[in-house]
């Protein structure tokens, strides 16, 4: 009962100081922590949010470019198909016997006129001579029968037009492109050769427009892979092939149009790519922009962020720290404030020359035993010592061993307490008292003869006492709170009574004072 009691008591005082300051010190670690937790998580959210912001933002303008020349390469072509169809079913009509040069002409000079991406217009004969052009006058002697799409439409019969990988005109000097197509004479005979050839340059100045920084690429190619125009423009990348690269190899022969993340054939830089096969014609688009200018951007931001992120992190570290410090110290303190409210606690309660309690020990713990006593119904008993002819005593042997005398004494007393809630004090002097909460008096007169016979045992001889050694005599009043009007005055009053009584009665035993008024109604 005392005990538990006791850590009650101390359990209270420390939730007040030391462990109030534990709490906060756990609740403000547990905040930082959480904090900067918060901190990185939601930066580290908007992170990763913007670099897929940055690359989705890629994707979209990859894919748009990609449409943009896609298109623009195949209106280009397309209307040279549709000029060169015309001219093909007007030639193969009329006859290539009566040509009217001059007029043919002025009407292929008036079409490149009209189309700016137009770089000529050509009629070859079945030898490959130049029979009409855009341009006034012929090259003596001028003959294409060595090129490309010359050999290709003297073999095949079909109709359709034949792009041509990129070659240099024979006319102006310029790279160009040739649209070519079949003429046939009406038995189905090979006539000639008519010519569409589009300016490099044309798709080059439009691809140049785009505003793209410059590793990004932009590309027309043959289905096969070979290159016929790119940005940036270098003129030995023309007519390179493009077949072993990741697009042409790894995605064209899946799907006609999409997204690649490459490295270059041509320069090595990695990209990410939107290409399209064009539908109409075998031509293919790519639009690539680098790595480096997709994530550069996201990367600064990054750095800055992370920075003040770090920043921010280190001071409310700091912050933490200096509070914990704080914290810490005021811990430290509370503890040795503890510890020191304990040690002069015990010092105030306890009796310096035998180590019991003192007065004050029982003061503080009466009225409560008394409470619980007569809530709970059971009996308190309390016992008065007092040490027999002690002044003599100490006459005759001095004081030091007077001294010693009452440390033997205490020690007989606390040998003999049975429970944790009995308590035995050093009241003052040689007087000594035992509070004993749910002793029946049978049990205290039990205790009470046993201790002085313990004393007897001593053996300590006291030659001025007329028992011959050093004895005790006792008084032991016994209440019951709850149905008597026993406090804590009346029990010690009762109690110093029979102790007057065995001393009156020749010492060396114990009287028991008369049970006190029972509690009426
Ligand atoms: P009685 O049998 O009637 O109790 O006689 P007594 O001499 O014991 O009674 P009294 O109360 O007159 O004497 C008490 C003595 O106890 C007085 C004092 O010399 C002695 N005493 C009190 N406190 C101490 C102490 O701390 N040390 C020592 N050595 N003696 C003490
Ligand atoms: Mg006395
Ligand atoms: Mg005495």
């Amino acid at each position: 009962m005392g005990t538990a009691r006791k850590q009650d008591e101390d359990g209270l005082y420390a939730i007040t100081g030391e462990a109030r300051a534990v709490a906060l010190f756990r609740l403000v670690l547990a905040f930082m922590a959480v904090v900067m937790l918060a901190f990185v998580l939601v930066e580290g959210w908007r992170i990763w949010r913007d670099y897929r912001h940055a690359y989705s933002n890629a994707e979209n303008m990859v894919t748009n470019l990609a449409r943009a020349i896609g298109q623009h390469a195949e209106d280009a072509i397309r209307q040279v198909n549709a000029i060169t169809a015309a001219l093909a079913e007007r030639l193969e009509g009329d006859g290539f016997d009566h040509l009217d040069r001059p007029r043919l002409q002025a009407l292929l000079a008036q079409q490149k006129q009209i189309m700016p991406q137009l770089h000529g217009l050509f009629v070859y004969g079945p030898d490959g001579s130049w029979i009409v052009t855009d341009q006034a006058s012929i090259p003596p002697d001028a003959n294409n029968a060595d090129r490309d799409y010359f050999a290709y439409h003297r073999t095949h019969t079909e109709r359709a037009v034949r792009i041509g990988t990129v070659v240099r005109s024979r006319s102006s000097g310029d790279l160009i492109i040739p649209i070519s197509r079949r003429l046939d004479n009406p038995d189905g005979s090979f006539a000639g050769v008519l010519l569409g050839t589009i300016k490099v340059d044309w798709f080059v100045r439009y691809y140049g427009d785009f505003k793209i920084d410059e590793r990004g690429a932009l590309v027309l190619a043959m289905r096969d892979g070979t290159i016929l125009v790119r940005r940036p423009f270098v003129e030995p990348v023309i007519g390179r092939s493009l077949a072993n690269s990741e697009v042409f190899r790894n995605h064209l022969p899946f799907a006609s149009e999409g997204l690649a993340e490459a490295v270059a054939v041509v320069d090595g830089t990695p990209r990410l790519y939107a290409y399209q096969a064009l539908s109409t014609y075998p031509l293919v688009v790519e639009a690539g922009l680098s790595q480096e200018s997709i994530i550069a951007p996201w990367r600064h931001d990054v750095i800055k962020s992370v920075a003040v992120l770090l920043i921010l992190l280190v001071g409310l570290a700091a912050f933490g720290w200096a509070v914990l410090r704080q914290l810490r110290e005021r811990i430290a303190i509370e503890r040795a404030l503890h510890q020191a409210h304990q040690t002069l606690k015990t010092l105030a309660l306890t009796d310096s020359l035998t180590g019991l309690g003192n007065r004050r020990r029982l003061d503080a713990v009466f009225e409560t035993e008394l409470k619980r006593a007569r809530r709970q119904g059971y009996p308190v008993a309390l016992v008065m010592f007092d040490l027999d002819y002690f002044k003599r005593y100490n006459d005759r042997y001095g004081h030091p061993a007077g001294d010693q005398c009452l440390r033997r004494f205490a020690e007989v007393l606390q040998q003999s307490l049975k429970r944790p809630a009995d308590l035995a004090v050093r009241y003052g002097g040689e007087e000594f008292t035992l509070l004993l909460p749910g002793t029946h008096l049978q049990g205290a007169e039990q205790m009470v003869e046993e201790i002085l016979l313990l004393l007897r045992r001593q053996m300590m001889a006291h030659a001025d006492s007329p028992l011959g050694r050093v004895t005790a005599s006792a008084g032991i009043a016994v209440g019951h709170p709850a149905r008597d009007a026993s406090t804590s005055e009346s029990l010690m009053a009762a109690a110093d009574g029979a102790l007057y009584e065995a001393k009156r009665l020749g010492r060396d035993g114990y009287t028991v004072a008369a049970p006190l008024l029972a509690i009426t109604g």
